[in-house]
């Protein structure tokens, strides 16, 4: 089935004369399963597509279909939801809470959701585990190195069994071989079945991917299919 669905989707920022027009008519497909690398210089257009695709922005034309919901013409309660439901995001800045426990911000997502204590504190060690820290479970963030930093970054995104996990740059902070480990943690989720859409400028990172998928000047320039 398809996850991600565009057609002609446009992003004008700003009005008349100072104008942006920073997406100009992107289509693009992702079917469930897949491992997307989004490559592209800078200002090209990937943070824009990024907002747009996780439901955190929305776009000023074309449509939008994601997990089979239209996006496109939504109101902010209306996108709040759907994301919360559907996308799971991980950032180069990790963005954890640095006084709750490691186990307590992976609940976080779960509390929005309204999932009860118990069962909160159970997914979130069963969580930890498939990336690798369990033993973290109960320290705080500060406590940790990069890497097993983007782990409970990884861990909270994957929370409510999101249709959609999207990463941008999220080897960016970390040096290469810590990096490395975490590619492997998103090729292990992606062999699991998970859809994973990654933003990155590093082409030795997009080479792993299933496909990559160029943006020049807010268009697709390249679409390759699996490699
Ligand atoms: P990338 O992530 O590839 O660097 P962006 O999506 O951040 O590209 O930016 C695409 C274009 O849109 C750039 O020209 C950028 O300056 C412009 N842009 C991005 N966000 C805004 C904004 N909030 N207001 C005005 N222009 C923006
Ligand atoms: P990156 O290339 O890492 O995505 P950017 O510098 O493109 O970072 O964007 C950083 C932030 O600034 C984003 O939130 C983007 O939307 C915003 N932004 C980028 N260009 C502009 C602009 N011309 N005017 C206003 N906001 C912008």
């Amino acid at each position: 089935s398809t996850i991600i669905q565009t057609e002609g989707l446009t992003k004008v920022y700003g009005a008349n004369g100072t104008a942006v027009h920073a997406l100009r008519g992107i289509d693009l497909t992702v079917e469930k399963g897949e491992f997307v690398a989004l490559i592209g210089p800078s200002g090209s257009g990937k943070s824009t597509l990024m907002a747009i695709l996780g439901c955190l922005d929305l776009p000023t034309g074309g449509s939008y279909t994601l997990d089979g919901r239209q996006v496109q013409g939504l109101s902010g309660g209306d996108l709040a939801r759907i994301r919360n439901e559907k996308v799971g995001f991980v950032f180069q800045s990790y963005n954890l809470l640095p006084k709750a426990s490691i186990a307590r911000n992976v609940e976080l997502p779960m509390l929005y959701a309204g999932v009860g204590r118990r069962e909160r504190r159970e997914r979130a060690l069963a969580l930890l585990e498939k990336v690798g820290i369990a033993d973290k479970a109960d320290k705080l963030p500060g406590t940790l190195s990069g890497g097993q930093k983007q782990r409970v970054a990884v861990a909270r995104a994957l929370a409510n069994e999101p249709a959609l996990l999207l990463a941008d740059e999220p080897t960016g902070a970390l040096d290469s071989k810590t990096g490395a480990e975490v590619l492997d943690l998103f090729r292990e989720l992606h062999r699991q079945g998970n859809t994973l859409l990654l933003v990155t400028h590093d082409p030795s990172i997009a080479a792993q991917a299933e496909r990559r998928v160029e943006i020049r000047d807010g268009l697709i320039a390249l679409a390759e299919g699996v490699a």
